[in-house]
């Protein structure tokens, strides 16, 4: 307990002195965000520095060992970080597809050497990954996906479509899930990682409500992958998709924080003075349902800690979080009237609130609908019948 106290004054005294204010301050677009790869540019000095503080330290990856560019924590010192970054409100240095998903599938089933290469270059935040699941008619049902990788001796050839896949025009490279026996349905998928700049990937922006584009139809034609560049086994890439799906809806969740857990009551009281009761009642119910998906948050990541963790944990996570992000933004657009649909004016900044709500429609979408969460827990928690 001393050695965490003394870790938590050490860590605010290095705060203080490498987080600068402009990094201090709520992220308002997506240049706010780094997001690292061949292509990055910083937004500003201060974006930079923070960035290269956080890299010398470690602590773009904290709790990744120290061999691959993390900076070593244990849980408990992760958790004091993480609380002292947010008592600043301090911007994550890095975002990263790399960090969130494919970082902790290549931690479990990775290779020494794919560990050291791709690990260093996501914790330094040399490469930008997208995640190339969903096809045109597998989503939900992942497992029946058709893109089909031909082997040629010392290499595969990929042919096929993906689509959703997120910044796959801004991405380097790809995490792949390809069949390469189409003879055996889960046991036919090998997860393969390559260069979204190898002949024959092709991608197409797809257009959003929200006026964004941040997705993508990717296009495989004759795509010549090398048989070195997959990770766990050929043809068990499933096993990999699974636990890293995990960690993606962790991710989406908000788990261990952020301010999808926090109380709007108050704060949107301070703003718009005088609610209809109806609201006011709907604001307390919702205040005390985020303070309890707080507490749930806490209490999972207590059992990963002493290794008790349900392996449904993170589709609860998931469900719970999500359904309660969009009932947040659903509040907001409620308390601010028909001033809540202005698109483009300056005074909102080019219609933050709205956008902000029609971007949490795809959170009970992205990572696996609200629906099949349901349909996992009821089986692994409940023990209802069924796949
Ligand atoms: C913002 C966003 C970003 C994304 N980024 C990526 C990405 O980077 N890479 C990637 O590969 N994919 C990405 N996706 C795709 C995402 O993973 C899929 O949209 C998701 O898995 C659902 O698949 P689907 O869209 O094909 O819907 P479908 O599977 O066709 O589902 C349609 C509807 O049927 C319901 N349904 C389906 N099966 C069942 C069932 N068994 N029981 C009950 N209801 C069911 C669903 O809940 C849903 O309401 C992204 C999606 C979004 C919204």
């Amino acid at each position: 307990m001393a050695d965490l106290e003394t870790f938590r004054s050490e860590t605010r005294a290095w705060l203080d002195a490498n987080c600068p204010a402009e990094m201090r301050q709520p992220v308002r677009d997506e240049e706010d965000v780094y997001w690292g790869g061949r292509r990055a540019k910083f937004k500003s000095a201060a974006q930079k520095s923070w960035f290269e503080a956080c890299v010398a330290k470690g602590y773009t990856v904290p709790a990744w060992p120290k061999a691959y560019g993390g900076a070593g924590l244990d849980p408990a010192q992760a958790k004091v970080l993480r609380e002292e970054m947010s008592r600043i409100n301090a911007r994550p240095p890095l975002s990263s597809f790399g960090i969130w998903m494919l970082g902790p599938a290549l931690l479990k089933f990775g290779t020494e050497e794919q560990k050291v290469h791709f690990l260093g270059e996501i914790a330094r935040g040399e490469i930008r990954w997208c995640q190339g699941y969903s096809e045109p008619g597998s989503g939900s049902d992942l497992v029946s996906m058709q893109t089909f990788g031909e082997d040629k001796g010392d290499h595969w050839v990929v042919n096929g479509q993906k689509i959703w896949t997120s910044y796959a025009d801004e991405a380097d490279w790809i995490f792949c899930l390809v069949r390469t026996d189409k003879a055996n349905k889960y046991q036919g998928i090998t997860f393969m990682l390559f260069d979204m700049e190898t002949p024959g990937v092709t991608t197409k922006p797809i257009l959003l409500i929200s006026g964004n584009s941040p997705f993508c139809e990717t296009f495989f034609d004759d795509v010549k992958v090398p048989k070195d560049q997959f990770v766990g086994e050929i043809n068990r890439g499933w096993d990999v998709a699974k636990y890293l799906l995990g960690h993606e809806r962790e991710m989406i969740s908000g788990a261990g924080g952020g301010d999808r857990t926090s109380a709007i009551g108050s704060a949107m009281l301070r703003h718009t003075g005088e609610l209809d009761p109806i609201l006011r009642a709907e604001l307390a119910m919702f205040d005390v349902d985020a303070l309890a998906y707080g507490a749930m948050g806490e209490k999972f990541l207590d059992e990963i800690k002493v290794g008790k963790a349900h392996p449904a944990q993170p589709n609860m996570m998931k469900y719970a979080g999500t359904e309660l992000n969009k009932r947040r933004h659903e509040l907001f657009m409620s308390a601010g009237g028909s001033r809540a649909l202005e698109w483009d004016s300056e005074e909102t900044g080019g219609g933050k609130t709205p956008r902000g709500w029609l971007r949490t429609k795809a959170n009970s979408i992205e990572g696996g609908t609200s629906e099949v969460m349901l349909n996992v827990i009821s089986k692994r928690i409940l023990e209802l019948p069924g796949d």
